[in-house]
């Protein structure tokens, strides 16, 4: 795997390379998280390992993996608004390209075909932008489309809008019906962006963007020493914890539920071989997703920790 990639995502790393490796992986991937850069060159990273000729390895240097490394291997496709477009349309994703995609799917090829879809567009990077893309530069990878003075690609979340219907209806259909060696990985920033039809046939995966942030866990942990059990006696002390460390330091919901996440991906770390678990930790790992969206939407913490406390003992 990716040094940076492996680093950062150590247990989604571990996680794909083993369904590579014995054939498990879905044939539909979301990625989802708010960092679309770092999701990009992760869905990069998947499409060598499907592809690579030789040992899989950072440096092999394989036709297929140099050219994915430029970016520009003929059967991994980036499928955006402003990528592998040939009509007019500005605006969505477009029923041409995904006739195209299924065009080519009709034809067997030696490869092991990529489309990943994101929203794109070319464009002045901020500071934190900038950031970005000095870390996605650390992989290896390059954009799909070269810079052009100040103006460099970026992708951005897909959601439902970016499909139109009848393009999302000819995409279904070759979801729900995959053809051998082709996978389709979506990015997007919330899992909610996405059409239910299409979540429900997908491996879901959330990549937290924890660059520089200190997450603290201690506050919570006890509640979590017979994990995936949950006691039901303690739900209630578990939500006035959470409310009390949150006013106590004078803090954001979303801070709180951050640490939470952060606590639950570093046990998926940990424990990447024992699918049963990990499964229950991605659900959970969602589930904090959710609640993080509730705060965004100004709905009260008190009532967030509640629904998670619940969640927690009902599942
Ligand atoms: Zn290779």
């Amino acid at each position: 795997m990716n040094q940076i990639l492996d680093k950062k995502y150590n247990y989604l790393s571990n996680f794909f390379k083993t369904a590579i490796d014995q054939k498990r992986l879905f044939h539909s991937i979301i990625l989802y998280g708010s960092n679309n850069l770092i999701q990009y060159a992760m869905a990069l990273e998947l499409a060598r390992q499907l592809n690579c000729l030789e040992n899989k390895r950072e440096d092999c240097n394989c036709q297929n993996c140099r050219w994915i490394r430029e970016n520009k291997h003929p059967a991994i496709l980036t499928i955006s608004k402003i990528d592998n477009k040939s009509d007019s349309s500005k605006t969505v994703i477009s029923e041409e390209q995904i006739n195209t995609i299924l065009d080519t799917l009709v034809n067997s090829s030696d490869y092991h075909r990529v489309f990943i879809f994101c929203d794109a567009t070319m464009k002045t990077l901020s500071n934190n932008e900038i950031k970005e893309y000095e870390e996605f530069k650390l992989t290896g990878f390059k954009p799909p489309q070269n810079s052009d003075n100040e103006t460099f690609w970026y992708p951005t979340g897909v959601n439902t809008n970016c499909f139109s219907t009848v393009a999302a209806n000819a995409m279904l259909k070759s979801i729900e019906e995959p053809s051998e060696n082709v996978h389709f990985i979506f990015l997007t920033n919330n899992k909610e962006d996405l059409l239910q039809t299409i979540i429900s046939r997908s491996q879901v995966f959330y990549m937290a963007d924890t660059q520089n942030i200190y997450y603290n866990t201690d506050f919570f942990k006890q509640y979590f020493t017979t994990y995936p059990t949950f006691n039901k006696n303690s739900a209630l002390d578990f939500v006035n914890t959470l409310l009390n460390f949150q006013y106590d330091n004078n803090l954001e919901t979303t801070y709180v539920l951050d640490c939470i996440q952060y606590f639950l991906i570093k046990l998926a770390e940990n424990n990447f071989e024992n699918t049963r678990l990990l499964e229950i930790l991605q659900k959970d790992i969602e589930k904090i997703q959710k609640a993080k969206n509730m705060a965004k939407a100004y709905i009260k913490e008190q009532n967030i920790y509640e629904y998670l406390s619940f969640y927690f003992i009902k599942r």
